[in-house]
């Protein structure tokens, strides 16, 4: 029988990282791809090899699926400017009703690549993080255009391109739990320990949740579902007793 494949936008973030873990647990060879996009901070990239090797201890089978990892420069983002995680300025709302974290196309571009990436690699599923639910109304991580970027995508490979959005429409808690579904408790810790959230790149201030300002919008969104996820289970514990 033919093994199934997915190509995983891995960014070393929270969600790509469960991401990973949800195409782990369906698909025979996994393989992942970055993008380093001038990204004001390397935190994220630094941890994506770090994440790469714990997932392989995770679950013994991951060892042998999770395959080889790309990483593409894609320069565009920086050299357009304006956006707060690639140019030196204060995370700020814009006249656009969108915060200025926002990096216009930035998931076409990335869904682009991966999927000029996944055409060569003989790859039709694609697996990406995009939440339309607790984001900041970011227009590139909706449904809708995600979905009409795969057709545009398939129409222009001339290929079928499947993109899964695991997190689509759940929250930020149902994230955490998630990742305790699919990897226990070791890939809880593991994304506490080596995923990187925070729009500042923080990595010195240890939190419950993991390192991060604890200020910027990412770690505010990251600490309150990780606080709704520990209520969460520990009630579970207590109608358990
Ligand atoms: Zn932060």
């Amino acid at each position: 029988m033919t093994k199934t494949r997915a190509l995983v936008l891995f960014s070393g973030g929270q969600d790509s990282t469960v991401c990973l873990a949800w195409a782990l647990a369906r698909f025979d060879q996994v393989e992942t791809v970055g993008f380093d996009y001038g990204q004001r901070h390397a935190a994220e990239l630094a941890a994506r090899p770090r994440l790469l090797a714990a997932m392989r201890t995770i679950r013994s089978e991951w060892r042998s699926r999770l395959e080889e990892d790309h990483l593409i420069p894609l320069a565009a983002p920086r050299a357009i400017g304006g956006s707060a995680l690639t140019q030196s300025m204060a995370i700020a709302m814009g006249r656009d009703g969108l915060p200025n974290t926002f990096v216009p196309g930035r998931n076409l571009m990335f869904l682009t690549a991966a999927a000029a990436l996944g055409y060569r690699r003989e790859i039709a599923d694609l697996v990406g993080g995009m939440c339309e639910t607790d984001f900041s109304g970011y227009p590139d991580c909706r449904h809708d255009t995600i979905q009409a970027t795969a057709k545009a995508l398939g129409l222009g490979l001339a290929r079928d391109v499947r993109i899964h959005t695991p997190l689509m429409f759940i929250d930020k808690a149902a994230t955490w739990k998630l990742a305790g579904e699919i990897g226990g408790e070791a890939l809880v810790s593991l994304i506490v320990e080596e995923s990187v959230t925070c729009y500042e790149g923080d990595r010195t201030h240890r939190h419950d949740w993991g390192y991060g300002c604890g200020i910027c919008p990412a770690c505010d969104l990251r600490a309150r579902g990780f606080e709704k996820y520990r209520d969460t289970l520990s009630a579970k514990n207590r109608d358990d007793l």
